[in-house]
C-alpha cells in the first residue's frame, strides 16, 4: 500500500559523520532507508513496495560528490550523477564504456539525477553501470559508523538483490582502475527498443592484447543473464593466447552456457537471452579484430 507523503520522516544530515551516526543509530528501531537521486526508492514508494517510513537524504554530503583522478585510475564518489559521469574528461578519454553505459541509463531528466552509487545499492542484476564496474575490476567505498572498508565489486552481489553490505553502511564511493595498454573496451547494451528501456542484456568487454596482438587477458561481464552481474569466466579463458576474430568468438560462445543462466521473465526469454549474449560477444571480438593496437 501507499504511504501517504505526511507520514515520511526525511533526516537531513549536517556531515558524512552524522548521517553514519544517524544510520547506526536508527537499527534499534526501524532502519533508516538512504536516498540518493531517489528514481528507484520513489518509483518504489508510488507503486507501494516500499514501508520504509524513514529516510536518511544524502543530498547535502558533500563526501560522497566529486569524481577524482589519480595516477592510476579515477574514484568516482557516490553521489555522482550519470551525467556527471558522462561528462568528466578523463572518464569519457578512459573508460568510454562507462560512459555508453551512462548514456543508457533512462532519458536526460533520470541521467541528471540517477547516481552511480544508487545504482549499485538497488541492486537489479539489470542495472546499466554494474557491468562495466565488473569488466573494470572496480572496488566500491563503504563506511560506516564503525569504520571505512573496501569491496571487490565481484565480491559484492551474494545473490539476488543481495549485496555483502552491513545495514548501517553508505556506499561512499567507486574506485577505477585505468586499463591496462593496450586494451580494448566494448559496452552494449540490448534492450526491447533503441533507448529507455531495462536491459534484456547488457555487456561489457574488456579485452587486453599483448605486442604480438595475442589476447592477454580477457572481461566479459553480463547484466540481466543471471541473478546476479557475473563475468563469463569459461568464456573469457577460450580467449586467452588466440587472436580476436569469428574463431575466438564461436569458441566463446560455446562456452557462455557454462557462465550465464538467463531466466524466461517478461522482457525476454532464456534463449533469446542466450543467443543475444553470444552475438555480443562475437560483436565484441570482430570490433577488437578491426582495432590494431588497443587504444590506450
Ligand atoms: C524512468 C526510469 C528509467 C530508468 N532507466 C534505467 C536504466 O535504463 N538503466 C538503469 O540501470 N537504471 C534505470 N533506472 C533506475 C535508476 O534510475 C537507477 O538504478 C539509479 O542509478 C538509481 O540511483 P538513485 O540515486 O536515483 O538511487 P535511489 O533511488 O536514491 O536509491 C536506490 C537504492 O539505493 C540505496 N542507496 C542510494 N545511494 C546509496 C548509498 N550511497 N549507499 C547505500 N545505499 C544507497 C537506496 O536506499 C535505495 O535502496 C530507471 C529509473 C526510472 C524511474
Amino acid at each position: 500500500m501507499r504511504s501517504p507523503l505526511s507520514t515520511l520522516e526525511l533526516v537531513r544530515p549536517r556531515s558524512l559523520e552524522h548521517a553514519l551516526e544517524a544510520l547506526h543509530a536508527s537499527l534499534a528501531a526501524e532502519r533508516l532507508t538512504p536516498l540518493a537521486g531517489g528514481t528507484d526508492v520513489y518509483v518504489y514508494l508510488n507503486a507501494g513496495q516500499l514501508p520504509a517510513r524513514r529516510y536518511l537524504d544524502l543530498t547535502p554530503l558533500a563526501e560522497l560528490r566529486g569524481i577524482l583522478a589519480k595516477r592510476d585510475g579515477v574514484t568516482i564518489g557516490a553521489l555522482s550523477t550519470f551525467r556527471e559521469i558522462g561528462r568528466h574528461a578523463v572518464v569519457r578519454r578512459r573508460f568510454p564504456s562507462l560512459v555508453a553505459a551512462a548514456a543508457e541509463v533512462g532519458a536526460w531528466q533520470i541521467q541528471a539525477r540517477a547516481t552511480i552509487g544508487g545504482n549499485i545499492a538497488n541492486a537489479s542484476p539489470a542495472g546499466d553501470s554494474l557491468p562495466v564496474l565488473l569488466a573494470h575490476d572496480a572496488a566500491v567505498h563503504v563506511r560506516s559508523a564503525r569504520g571505512a572498508r573496501e569491496v571487490a565489486f565481484d565480491r559484492l552481489f551474494r545473490g539476488y538483490r543481495d549485496l555483502a553490505l552491513e545495514p548501517d553502511e553508505l556506499i561512499t564511493a567507486i574506485a577505477l582502475p585505468f586499463p591496462p595498454p593496450r586494451s580494448i573496451p566494448f559496452f552494449r547494451k540490448v534492450g526491447t527498443r533503441r533507448a529507455q528501456s531495462i536491459s534484456k542484456v547488457v555487456f561489457c568487454g574488456l579485452l587486453v592484447r599483448g605486442a604480438n596482438g595475442a589476447i592477454q587477458a580477457a572481461r566479459l561481464a553480463f547484466g540481466s543473464v543471471a541473478p546476479v552481474p557475473v563475468r563469463a569466466r569459461h568464456a573469457e579463458r577460450t580467449l586467452i593466447g588466440g587472436k580476436p576474430g569469428l574463431g575466438a568468438a564461436a569458441r566463446a560462445r560455446a562456452a557462455l552456457a557454462r557462465d550465464i543462466a538467463p531466466i524466461d521473465d517478461i522482457r525476454s526469454d532464456r534463449d533469446y537471452r542466450m543467443a543475444v549474449a553470444g552475438n555480443l560477444v562475437e560483436q565484441f571480438l570482430r570490433v577488437a579484430a578491426a582495432e590494431k593496437d588497443g587504444r590506450h
